[in-house]
């Protein structure tokens, strides 16, 4: 029998970033795999501005730039044009916010990097913590949960040995054909499938020389024969194409790429794979001591590049949770807040995907786009304004990444319970309750650029103090947390812009970089602290209870 406190299951950049942040909180979890997981799956390409700046906070974000193919100064536009050796429609410079310029939003720029070169750099991190143990090439078969904790049965999928082991929590990161949330028993909610794709990844030598359109992250690829997006993956000229599955059902894959390029060129393939379009969520993310997190509680289009990102954040929500109940710190209310924080924001992020997904290349062909007559100009004037209205908020979406506040939630101050949605294109920071919060360069002159962040604790509550210390406030706070066990940091950086920003003197920031609590009142701040570690008075409308449904189950050909 092992022994853990967190059994992970999925190997996966959810599961991953999960095992990290346990570890980075100094608490043991076993993390199993079934594949190897090698080789390149095309998936994510963007790792976006929120997620670099959790890896900044897990001391990678420098890693991931080293692991980047093209480096990070490689131009990050999304270029639309008819053909690659077509004409150009329309196109959108910094896509993501990728370039790696000081901005006064955030702390880390995203990035272009391939999900298996992620996957390796979030592994090798976790794998440093002396209490996470990783294991490939090992399934889950089943478990049962008992008064204490869980009792699981895994296969050793190489000699087909059964390994029991015994942990405080299981948590199913499992994917899109999650296990653990089918021996739950518990539905996706939502549509499915929306539509089907087929990718494809290739080489190409020379490619990146072959066309007029300047360095890109995209192009797509606006005609009638054979729209698609094809996109630089990897050094050694990988590609990746991507297109409806429709298209290339009967066809030689070879010379449908060639043709949406509009070149001849080399082409050899190296992978393919179809995959689906769904707009689901979990009816449930929580069953006892049992947890889902990622594409196993949600699925949604990849258009905009959310579903690894959000994962991430799932991982950082649940983990620093899961450390603060192992370590006795952690309220009754504190796990039950997952969920509740992170539902509103999953159906956001699925339904914007979902709208991205109505503008995907061949619904933006207009006829006769290709002519070189006044008629196709004018066509291509036409594409190239609907494309400017449409894809914007597809490569310019901060609202979306770093706007997305949680609401209602027995740990958070009573200003979460008004909604605040932003708009996708336009984020504004806010210090509300519930908010990431907002971001500011210091002139302190510390090693790491001076990033208010990285005087934010990792496994602590922090109390910021933004017009200077009051050492009264500072000390009952102090005492309130010493009393309840709460490990908390107390910080005054010199910045006269805080107070202005935080529109309060004292605010309670939590491990994940949210907002718990801001406010004047030190006694208030005692009593938020105590909630915000989950021992606030019970809120009976903030539950993650919901009474079975017999709506009709949605078609779940998840794939
Ligand atoms: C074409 C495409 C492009 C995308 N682009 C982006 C992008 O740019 N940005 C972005 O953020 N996201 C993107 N995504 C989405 C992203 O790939 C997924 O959201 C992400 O992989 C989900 O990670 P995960 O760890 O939750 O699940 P997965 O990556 O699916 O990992 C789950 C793992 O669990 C393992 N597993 C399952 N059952 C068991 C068991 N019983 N025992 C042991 N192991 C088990 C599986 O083998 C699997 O390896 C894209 C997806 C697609 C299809």
């Amino acid at each position: 029998m092992f022994e853990t406190e967190v059994l992970v299951i999925g190997g996966g950049p959810v599961g991953l970033s999960l095992a990290l942040e346990l570890g980075l909180q100094g608490r043991r979890c076993l993390l199993v795999e079934r594949h190897e997981r090698v080789g390149f799956a095309p998936r994510a390409k963007t790792t976006n501005v929120r997620s670099r700046e959790l890896m900044r906070r897990w001391d990678i974000a420098q890693r991931l730039a080293a692991a980047s193919p093209f480096g990070v100064d490689y131009p990050s536009n999304v270029v639309f044009a008819t053909r690659l050796a077509g004409r150009e429609l329309a196109r959108f410079a910094n896509a993501f916010y990728c370039a790696p310029l000081r901005d006064e939003r955030f702390a880390e720029h995203a990035q272009w990097i391939p999900q298996y070169k992620v996957e390796d750099v979030l592994r090798g991190r976790a794998a440093e913590f002396r209490g996470v143990a990783l294991r490939f090439a090992t399934e889950l078969v089943d478990w049962t949960e008992t008064a204490g904790g869980i009792d699981a049965r895994l296969s050793d999928l190489c000699t087909g040995e059964r390994l029991d082991v015994r942990a405080a929590y299981l948590v199913g990161a499992d994917g899109a054909r999650s296990t653990v949330r089918e021996k739950l028993g518990i539905r996706m909610e939502g549509r499915s499938p929306l539509s089907q794709h087929h990718n494809i990844v290739f080489r190409s030598p020379g490619l990146a020389q072959r066309h007029a359109l300047g360095p890109a992250v995209m192009y797509w690829l606006v005609n009638p024969e054979v729209p698609a997006v094809v996109a630089p993956l990897d050094t050694g000229d990988l590609w990746t194409f991507g297109c409806p599955k429709l298209t290339i059902a009967d066809a030689n894959p070879e010379a449908m790429i060639r043709a949406a390029l509009g070149l001849d060129v080399d082409v050899a393939i190296l992978s393919r794979d179809d995959w689906t379009a769904h707009q689901l969520v979990a009816e449930r993310y929580r069953a006892g001591r049992v947890f889902l997190v990622g594409d196993a509680c949600h699925l949604h289009p990849p258009f905009g590049g959310y579903g690894m990102n959000m994962g991430i954040g799932d991982a950082v929500d649940l983990g620093w949770k899961l450390a603060a109940t192992l370590q006795g710190w952690g309220g009754p209310v504190l796990l039950d807040s997952y969920e509740i924080e992170r539902r509103p924001i999953h159906r956001r992020v699925v339904d914007e995907a979902v709208i991205n997904l109505g503008y995907t290349s061949h619904k933006l062909v207009l006829e006769g786009v290709e002519d070189v007559t006044p008629a196709g100009e004018a066509a291509r004037s036409a594409a190239a304004a609907q494309i400017l209205d449409t894809k914007r908020r597809e490569f310019d979406s901060l609202g979306v990444v770093i706007g997305a506040a949680y609401g209602a939630s027995p740990v958070l101050g009573d200003e979460a319970d008004v909604p605040q949605i932003q708009e996708a294109t336009a984020y504004a920071p806010s210090a509300r309750a519930g908010a990431r919060a907002p971001h500011a360069w210091l002139s302190d002159g510390t090693a790491r650029g001076a990033s208010l962040f990285d005087h934010f604790a990792t496994n602590a509550m922090t109390l910021m103090a933004t017009r200077g210390l009051v050492p009264d406030a500072a000390a009952a706070v102090r005492a309130t947390a010493a009393d309840a066990g709460i490990p908390l940091a107390i910080i005054a950086p010199r910045n006269e812009r805080l107070a202005q920003l935080y529109e309060a003197s004292l605010v309670l920031v939590r491990p994940d970089q949210h907002i718990a609590w801001r406010g004047d009142d030190p006694s208030e701040a005692c009593a938020m602290l105590l909630r915000a570690a989950g021992h606030g008075v019970s809120r009976p409308h903030l539950t993650t209870h919901r009474p079975p449904s017999d709506g009709p189950s949605p078609k779940e050909e998840i794939e």
